[in-house]
């Protein structure tokens, strides 16, 4: 079992596939993008694969969800897909995504048993997308996010991330559009994770701020908090349900002490907390010949030294040097 030692037990593993991406949003990496970790230095499929089988076989995690970066760039996504699936005790497998190449890719992720999707959607206007995305790809986006619900990946999950003076008058809005197609939205506080270090709390778009916004468009009222568990989203019925949406107060309604998760990174490193400051190897290891039984000792000492929380009320508290696109969001 993964426990810290604050008891909270890790069972859900985000994992990154790449830290590369197609896009730029603004709040994650600059235009002129990152220096991408070289292909050495990347786990291989069937590094990620042997991981990911220590986690479900040996550690208990439950849920995989791969993420990165942009997860559908990685070539061998699919095989990854349907080989963790194939793992015993069988996990929940999801991927987080921008959604570009999804058209392609729901049917056959779908067939290969990922059971799934959150897909990003800020905007839904294309000036709006290209100003913060620095790329004109909201078509392909929307293509995919359809294709997602085509292929039964339901209920097709949307994260949105507001931005002040950007797209925070789109918070109506994109409900809408998620209402009218059964997918079901998230809005998220931007956090600091993005590579230019350019957060500042005062332009942050808070909780509190996208429910008033909602509330004056529609009825919204707490959904079973018995259901939420350790979901970071706190979920509203909109008028009278059965649809939701999710809030995810990251920044200021922090979720910490109900933390279930653990990452790896595309290098092979595990973090326990997005906003942690080490990392321990696990691909240093693999490599110089460490067995599961090692690696797994090397994980479970990993995830006990999680801090309690993510600090970023502190005065001390200092953002991590890997941004989120490296970390896997
Ligand atoms: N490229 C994929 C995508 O955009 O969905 C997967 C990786 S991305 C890092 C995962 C999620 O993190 C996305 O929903 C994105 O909006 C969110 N994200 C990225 N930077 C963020 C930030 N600074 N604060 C809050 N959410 C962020
Ligand atoms: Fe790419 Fe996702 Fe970061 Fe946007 S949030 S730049 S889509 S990794």
């Amino acid at each position: 079992m993964l426990q810290d030692s604050f008891g909270r037990v890790a069972t859900d593993l985000r994992v990154s596939l790449t830290d590369r991406c197609n896009l730029r949003c603004s709040y994650c990496m600059p235009p002129e993008g990152l220096d991408w970790l070289p292909k050495p230095e990347l786990l291989t499929a069937e590094e990620i694969v042997r991981l990911v089988g220590i986690g479900v076989e040996r550690l208990g995690i439950t849920e995989v969800r791969y993420t990165g970066g942009e997860p559908l760039l990685r070539r061998e996504l699919v095989e990854i897909v349907a080989r963790t699936v194939a793992l015993a005790p069988a996990p929940q497998v999801s991927l987080t995504t921008n959604g570009i190449g999804l058209a392609r890719l729901a049917a056959p992720l779908a067939e290969a048993g990922l059971h799934r999707v959150n897909v990003s959607l800020d905007t839904l206007d294309r000036e709006t997308f290209k100003k913060l995305a620095h790329r004109d790809r909201l078509a392909d986006v929307l293509d995919g996010l359809a294709a997602a619900d085509a292929a039964g990946l339901r209920p097709v999950k949307v994260n949105s991330v507001l931005m002040r003076g950007i797209n925070d008058h789109e918070a109506v809005g994109l409900l809408g559009y998620c209402l009218e197609r059964g997918y079901e939205l998230r809005f998220i506080e931007q956090m600091p994770l993005d590579a230019q270090h350019g957060w500042r709390r005062e332009n942050m778009i808070t909780a509190d701020e996208i429910l008033v916004t909602l509330k004056d468009a529609f009825d919204l009222t707490d959904a079973d908090p018995a259901e939420r568990g350790s979901a970071p989203a706190e979920l509203f019925l909109v008028d009278g349900g059965p649809a939701r949406v999710g809030v995810i107060g990251s920044v200021t309604r922090p979720f910490c002490g109900a933390c279930d998760r653990v990452r790896l990174t595309a290098d092979g490193q595990i973090r326990n907390c997005l906003f942690a400051t080490d990392e321990s190897d696990l691909r240093g290891a693999m490599r110089a010949g460490a067995s599961d039984d090692e690696l797994a000792e090397r994980w479970t000492a990993a995830v006990r030294t999680k801090k309690a929380g993510h600090g970023i009320d502190d005065p001390s508290f200092l953002q991590p040097s890997r941004p989120m696109s490296a970390i896997g969001g």
